[in-house]
Formats: C-alpha cells, structure tokens, sequence
C-alpha cells in the first residue's frame, strides 16, 4: 500500500479525478498558483530564523525580510498564475513581508520554548502491521520548560477557521499520533496553528477518543481511496487552482475555447451550439409564458360566455371543466396521517407502487443488505443518458 500523506488524503476528498491525475497517474505540472509559492516563502523564511535561533544567532526583523525579499526574486518564475484579476506579484510579496512582521513583532526574541526541529518529516502508520503508512512534515516542533511538546503549523491563507474546525482538524492530528510514535513516553501534545494574515493563535489538542477516532476515519479514507475504481471529477472553489484544468471534462472546453481569438471562439461547435440552446431555451420559456397568459383567457372566456368550443380562424379551441379529488401531496402536513390510515387498514398495496427512483438510490448507496441488492439487481440494468443543464456563465451574473 503507498504511504500517504494529509494533502493526499485532503485532495481526495475535494476532487477524486484530481488525485487520481496527481497521484495514480503521476502527471507533473509546472505551474503553480501563488498563493501556493507565497506560503513556501514565508514557510523558508521562518524556518530559518528558527534555525538560526537554535544557535543563538537571533535575526533582526530587516534581515529576516531581506532574505524573504531574497528568496522571493530567486526562486519566481513565469509559470506561476495570479487568479485575482486585480493583483500583482508585488501585492503577495508586500503580504508576505507583512505577515512576517506581525509574526515577528508578536514572538521575538523567540525564546518562549526550545526548537526540536523545522520542517520535521514525520513516517509513522497508523496500525501495527504497518498497512497504513503515512508521511507528514512538521513545521516546527517545540518543547517547553514543562515537557509539552508543541506542534506548529504556519498557515498563510486568507480564512481563519473556527475552534471547532481546529479541534476536529485531520492534519495536525495526525501529526500528534507521528509524534507519539517517535515519543511513546510525551505526555502532553499541544497543536498550534499560526495564522499569519490574521495574527492569530488557535491553539488545540486531542483526547484519546478523538485520536482512537481519527484512526477510524483514516484508515476508512485509506481503504475507500484503495479500492476505488472511478474517480469522478468533483467541483468546486478549489477548481479555481487545480493546475489540470485540459484534463477535466468539467474544465477541458472552457480551458480550450478561452484561449481561442473571438472570431474563432463564437465558430466553435461546442459554443456555437450552446449559445443556441441558450436562445432557442430563452425563446421557448417567453413564449411558454405567452402561452400560459392566453390560455387562461380563453378559460376565463369560456367561463364567462358559457361555452365549451371556441372558434378560431385555422384551430378550435376545446374547454373542459373538471372537478377532481385531490388529496395532501407528499409535503403537506395532513399526508402521513392518511398513509398511516390505508396502512393501518391494510389496504396500502391497492393504492401503492414501487417508487424506482428511491429503490436506485438505495441500491448505489448500498442501503440494503447484500443478499436482497443481489436479488434486487437481477432486475436492474444501466442505462447511459444525457442530460443537460444550462446556467449562467459566472462573468455575465
Ligand atoms: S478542475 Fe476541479 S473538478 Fe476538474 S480535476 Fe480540477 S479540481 Fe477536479
């Protein structure tokens, strides 16, 4: 089984097809976003004063920032992508440098607990056979005058999650079990995020239950991740800066198209023929509307005039006034007790029928036992089907 990581297991979760590109199928991409490469930044120049620190030597706030600078200009390159329209690399540096300052101003003269390492790799498994491995890295683990160990985390993102996100956080969990691992005899394990675009602490540790909880979930995630078969593409806002965007059938043709000059762009089939949906749909719902609007009036008419035929010029118009029993839909309040009537009564088959669609969904979702989905899937069959779904483009909202 492969050794894997949070970001592994995290990737999984927000987008299969993503992890499969990345993991399974190995493809490297050598763009990256910005964010990305302004975190590793901030990441080396703390590491350093760190390190530094280790051996008395403590950076001053100048030099720390003019190696941030440093690092900054050797290591951009062309291939790293702004997605916010109105910003500038100069932007991310000057956050950074900020981030650094407040961070700085905030723990100098770094001496509130001894560094044990920066960027501490972690290899522990979850289980004693040693089936799920794992690997992590440690930003920084500390230890105090008192014996607690401390395990930090730098984040640089623009969100600050709640206690409650912290406290059920997957990542630094884990890393709590590696250290125990490495440490049988640690007694007390903080875990510590610095979110440094807020100058904020969040501070959490884990209870025997919830590790015993996490090894659970993990090696449920593992196993899911092992035998899965499909890995479908999943979207969301994080799609914003997956770097396989010519690889994904729900990005492939807008990464395709988007690169096309106009005149190519709107003879395009793919565009051509949804921009005429989108105006034979538009069509089709005003005239819909037109077409509820007049029908009304001519049972308004024939209500009023007494008739039930109505004339025209080439069609003839036929109008029927019924009465219907109608009882409480499915969401209406009185519906249960009437089921529980024809329930109770026995009678429930006569007025009853299989509902499908449910039983699919009980079978996907495998709800059911074994034996009966076996039994049931005798009479199943799949059946491929398009549908579509037109929206807005985001830009023209
Ligand atoms: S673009 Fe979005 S849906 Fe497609 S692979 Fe990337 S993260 Fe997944």
């Amino acid at each position: 089984m492969p050794i894997y990581s949070h970001s592994q297991l995290s990737i999984y979760q927000d987008c299969p097809l993503k992890y499969k590109l990345s993991y399974r199928d190995r493809i490297k991409r050598d763009t990256e976003g910005v964010e990305g490469f302004l975190g590793t930044m901030v990441h080396q120049t703390l590491k350093k004063c760190y390190d530094d620190a280790r051996f008395t030597r403590l950076n001053r706030l100048e030099e720390l920032l003019s190696y941030f600078d440093n690092i900054w200009q050797q290591n951009w390159h062309d291939l790293i992508f702004i997605t916010k329209k109105d910003l500038t690399q100069e932007h991310y540096q000057a956050l950074g440098r900020k981030m650094l300052d407040t961070y700085y101003r905030r723990y100098a003269p770094f001496g509130s607990d001894t560094t044990v390492q920066t960027e501490m790799r972690l290899n522990f498994a979850l289980d004693d056979e040693n089936k799920y491995k794992l690997i992590g890295y440690i930003d920084r683990l500390s230890r105090t005058a008192d014996g607690v160990y401390r395990i930090h985390d730098y984040k640089t993102s623009a969100y600050l999650p709640s206690q409650e996100q912290i406290d059920s956080d997957r990542q630094l969990g884990l890393y709590h079990i590696g250290v125990l691992k490495r440490w049988p005899d640690v007694r007390d394990i903080r875990l510590i995020w610095h979110y440094l675009a807020f100058d904020r602490e969040l501070v959490s540790s884990r209870s025997d239950e919830a590790i015993a909880r996490l090894v659970t979930d993990t090696t449920r995630l593992i196993d899911e991740i092992e035998a899965a078969q499909e890995f479908p593409p999943k979207e969301s806002g994080y799609c914003e800066w997956c770097e396989y965007p010519d690889l994904c059938p729900n990005r492939k043709h807008f990464y395709t198209v988007e690169a096309l000059p106009a005149n190519e762009y709107l003879n395009e089939p793919g565009v051509a023929l949804v921009n005429k949906y989108a105006e034979l749909r538009e069509q089709a719902r005003v005239i819909g509307e037109e077409a509820d609007k007049v029908k009304e009036a001519i049972v308004e008419y024939a209500r009023r005039e007494q008739v039930t035929m109505i004339r025209g010029s080439s069609h003839q118009a036929r109008v029927r006034f019924d009465k219907k029993l109608k009882f409480p839909g499915k969401n209406e309040v009185e519906r249960k007790e009437l089921d529980d009537v024809i329930i109770q009564t026995g009678k429930w088959p006569e007025v009853s029928q299989l509902d499908t669609t449910a039983l699919s969904r009980i079978v996907e979702e495998g709800l059911w036992n074994k034996e009966l989905i076996t039994r049931v899937m005798k009479y199943g069959r799949i059946e491929e089907s398009g549908a579509v779904y037109l929206s807005k483009l985001k830009e023209e909202e």
